[in-house]
This record gives structure tokens, sequence and C-alpha cells, in this order.
């Protein structure tokens, strides 16, 4: 296990909260966007609420994910009742494969959350192996003394919900990731009738939503992105190509449906795309379109005006399908000019740098471009500072702790607390580890516990073992093929260097890789008169290892060049 924090499990706690008060630990999610994961406890029960995973920065080669460390969750694993799922986003579910071999409870959340869960345990297999509830929103499970009701809301996936969760210290109401959308695409508003009644009853503890509290005003409805989208679908010479989370189906569904009424077939691109939408489909959540989805493959027929593409790869993942397309590496889709590009997501923070660096690639090659709110083609699932101040209000709670969000998203949120008339004392900005003490007249951090980041590599180890079963010889091996080249492409200064991100080739594989490389070279220095783009290099690149492969035997990974300009 690589660990950010060997400090001890716990620091300064020990046993269960006294009578009458409970502890609110965050091990994830607390100034940073990812790997939300915490836990409620009170008298002798735990309860976890979400257990998200958050994605590598470029530098961590080799780390496909990162997990919150639960050292201290196992701790506390005699008297853990429950997983409660608040919704189905990979920052919120995405680490409980991982874990689900530490303990054993059951685990309750919505159709589509369990059912984006299912996928991912059944690519691990483990499918069947833990106790999966479904649950309703407006229903109420019984989790040891506590009881936890799944309420309602709007957000970026179906099935999304917050969780009023009582204790026999009071209620507690956790909103999971939201915005007050009155006009949601395929589903019911937020519950605001019962929030409302939560908090005539009287909330010891509010644990809210901070991700756009530093945006001003109120979050556009999922409705207000279509007649951006239709006009991009009708007024694009060539093809429209979407880029969108795989789990914003109201999003794909918009998408869609505005393709079949300008004329165009829709096309999945990516294999998170695909699974997403079998699964949605399944639950009722998406209809086919007329004549059917298209698979890359069967494009040929299409002139570029009957074609929309949906993609992932939003946030510029190297290995998503966008990345690809953009790079020229994507075995299926290339760009060509007058082809449109819509990125229906704005980037994660975090994120900028890596997606600009997709976008210019994309601009190289004469792409139009639209991207985000600021073209109108995006509306972020998460509330705007008068949503924010408006569930304050509506649930004129006793404490407050801003949850899921940076330090300036967690401040900004603290203030608009104040703003509408909570007194600082009644306010915590906690970070991951602090431990909440709530009580009927008080709250304070009464200390903190071990947190931290668990890598995991592309091969699913972490501990340096493997926790999964050996996947298949069907299994895509991605090949990155980098080098340092002069800026007039002509004289190589580093490489070309051969990795594989899954550390499984052999000894064979590993000359193939080799010897292509010098056919890399060679082709570079004999290359007349030079590259005059990048992306012929790219693509050199990519052919000669390609041909080499082939030339030598069956093994087929999938080439990503990299250059680097010096
Ligand atoms: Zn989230
Ligand atoms: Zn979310």
């Amino acid at each position: 296990m690589v660990s950010s924090n060997d400090a001890p499990a716990v620091v300064g706690l020990a046993g269960a909260p006294g009578a009458g008060v409970l502890r609110f630990i965050p091990l994830g999610g607390l100034g940073e966007i990812g790997k939300n994961l915490a836990l409620l406890e009170c008298g002798n029960d735990v309860v976890v609420i979400d257990a998200g995973l958050s994605f590598p920065d470029l530098e961590m080669v080799g780390v496909d994910v990162v997990l919150p460390d639960i050292s201290y969750l196992l701790t506390r694993k005699d008297r853990l009742r429950a997983v409660l799922l608040t919704h189905g986003h990979e920052d919120h579910i995405g680490a409980l494969p991982f874990y689900l071999g530490d303990f054993s409870v059951p685990i309750y959340g919505t159709g589509f959350t369990l059912g984006l869960l299912r996928n991912k345990l059944e690519r691990r297999g483990l499918r069947g192996q833990p106790e999966l509830h479904e649950v309703q929103p407006g229903e109420t499970v019984r989790v040891g003394a506590l009881t936890a009701e799944f309420i309602q809301m709007t957000h970026s996936v179906p099935g999304s919900c917050g969780l009023a969760i009582n204790t026999p210290a009071g209620m507690v109401i956790h909103t999971g990731d939201f915005k007050l959308d009155q006009t949601p695409v395929g589903g019911a508003p937020p519950d605001l009738a019962r929030l409302a009644e939560l908090g005539r009853r009287g909330v010891r503890l509010l644990l809210s939503d901070s991700t756009n509290a530093p945006n001003e005003g109120i979050t556009p409805s999922e409705l207000s992105v279509r007649p951006a989208l239709d006009a991009a679908l009708r007024d694009s010479e060539g093809r429209v190509i979407v880029v969108t989370f795989a789990s914003n189906l109201a999003r794909l569904r918009q998408i869609v449906e505005l393709a079949a009424a300008n004329g165009r077939r829709s096309c999945l691109v990516g294999r998170s795309m695909l699974r997403n939408v079998a699964t949605a489909m399944e639950l009722g959540y998406l209809k086919q379109p007329p004549g059917g989805l298209l698979a890359p493959r069967d494009l040929s027929g299409l002139a570029d005006q009957e074609v929309c593409l949906l993609a992932t790869g939003s946030q510029g993942e190297p290995l998503a399908a966008l990345s690809r397309i953009a790079s020229g590496t994507h075995p299926f889709v290339r760009v060509r000019p007058k082809d449109t590009v819509v990125l229906a997501a704005n980037p994660i923070p975090g994120n900028e740098a890596t997606v600009s660096r997709v976008v210019n690639l994309l601009v190289e090659q004469g792409v139009r471009i639209l991207a985000g709110s600021r073209d109108g083609v995006h509306a972020s699932g998460h509330g705007a500072r008068e949503e924010l101040r408006f569930m304050l209000d509506l649930i004129r709670p006793q404490f407050f702790a801003p949850v899921h969000g940076e330090p300036r998203h967690l401040d900004a949120h603290r203030r608009i607390a104040v703003a509408s008339g909570m007194g600082a004392e009644q306010v915590a900005v906690l970070e991951n580890g602090s431990v909440l003490e709530v009580s009927s007249d008080r709250m304070r951090v009464a200390g903190s516990v071990r947190v931290g980041a668990v890598l995991v590599d592309s091969d699913g180890r972490i501990e340096g073992r493997s926790r999964t079963r050996r996947r298949g010889a069907e299994e895509e091996v991605v090949v990155t093929i980098s080098l340092t080249i002069d800026r007039r492409l002509r004289t190589l200064i580093e490489g070309p260097h051969a990795r594989a991100l899954v550390p499984t080739v052999d000894p064979y594989q590993r000359r193939l890789l080799d010897e292509g490389c010098e056919a890399i070279k060679l082709a570079i220095r004999n290359r007349r008169p030079g590259f005059h783009h990048e992306a012929d290099l790219r693509d050199t690149l990519q052919a000669v290892m390609d041909s080499h492969l082939a030339a030598q035997g069956s093994w087929r990974p999938t080439v990503v060049p990299i250059v680097t300009l010096a």
C-alpha cells in the first residue's frame, strides 16, 4: 500500500461516542473533489456514507485510481452496520469494489446507483458477492439503532438522493451531490416538501454539497442545454462528436433525441459509454432511438452530416475516447476538418490543463469546438450559491458542515451559511480525518484519524498483491511510445521508449517493443524531407510499431504515441 500518511489509525479518540453524541468523520472528499467517504457514528452503530475514488494526476504514471485510506474504518468494523450510497458517480461508489473483501455489510442505494455498482463488481469478478439492497426515493431503512431515509434529489445521474439519518443524538441530513432542478430530464424534481418538513421538526446537523458554492445565482436546469445542443446538431456541416460523462443519462438522452430529430444516427464510443447505456436501457432510463444505436464500425455507409458520436473523455483522461480521437490513436474514429466537438461537461477543478491539451490537439486539426457552460452545452450538476442558501433556509439546521469540495469551495459555503444568519460557532469547516462531535448543545472537532491516498495500479493491485481475478487474454494492453524531438521535427533528442501501462508484458513482448523502437528510430532518421506536423510524426510512430508487431505475431497492444518537443 502506498499511503500518504503513516500515522496510527486513531489519534486522541477511543471507543464509541458518549450518549447523546454523534460523530461525523470524513475519510475523503474534504479539501478535494473526489474519493468521498465518511463515517457517521452514534452509540454502537457506524454507517458509511459513500465510498468513492479519485483519478490520479497526469504524473502518476501507472496509477489507475486513488482510493481513500480506510484504516480507521477497519478499527470500527465490528460496529459497522451499512454502506449508504447517495448516487452512482465514481467519486461516490468507485472504491467499493476494492474494499468489499475488507468488510461485509449491506449496501443500500437506488436502482440506478446499484446498477452502476454491479457493472463495476462484474468487471472485477465480484458479482453476487455483496449484499445489495435497492431502495426507492422516499423509502426508509433501519440500520442498527439508526434509520436512513433516501430523499429524491436532482443531480447529473439518475437515482441521486440525499439522506436523512435519524440517530439517538438527533437528525443528520446529508444532501449528497445536488442541484435544485425543477425541470430535470427524465426524473422527478427534488423532494423539497420532505426536506422542509424535516427542517420544521429540527435537524441537528446538515452536511451539504459545496462544489459550486463560489458560483453566483442558480445552476441552469438540464433542460437549458437543449437549444445549444440542438443548434450544434442542426448547423454543423461535418460529424458532431459530443463528449459527456457516461453516467449523465439525462444529457445522453437529450443528445440521442436531438440527433434523431436532426437526421443524425447516434454512435457510442468508449467502453464505459456502452456499459452505462446498456444498464440504463435495462433499467428503463433510456429508450432506443429509431433505427437503434450504432457502433463505430457501423459508420462506413453514412455521410458526415448523418452522424453523431457520443464519446467519453470530457476530463482529458489519456486513455478515454476523446484523447485517443484527438491524438489520432483511436482504432475507429479520426477527426476531420469540419467536424464539431461538443464538450458537454466542464473540467473538474484540477483537470483544466489536461483538457486544454486535448482541445489544442483538436483545434490544430481544424475541428470546431463548443465547450461547457460557456457555449451553453453544459449545465453543472451542482447547485450554485442561491440553491445552497435555499437549502440552508429550508433545513434551518442547528449545526452545519460543508462537504464535497476543495478548501475554497468549503469556505465559500461557510460564508453563505454565515450570511444567511448562522453563527460562526454553528459552522465547522472540516478536513479529511477530522472527528466532528455534535451533541444537543455544541459541536466541536474532537480529534483526527488517519487518512491518506491508496494508489491502485493499472492491474488493480493494491498493497503489492492482486485482489482481482486475473483478467482474461482479451484485456486491452496499452503501450505508450514516448520520444523527445527538436521543434523542427528532425533530430531525435530522447527515446523512443516503449512502456506498457499494464505491467504484464513478458520478455518476448518486451523484446518486440524494443525492436519496434529501433525501427521507429530508423524511420525518423530516414524520413526526407522530415515531418511537417506533429500529427505526421505520431502517425509514423504508431504505424511503424503496429506493422512491426503485426509482422512478428498476434500480439496487438493499443499503441499511444507521446511526442515532446524540445
Ligand atoms: Zn461527487
Ligand atoms: Zn456526483
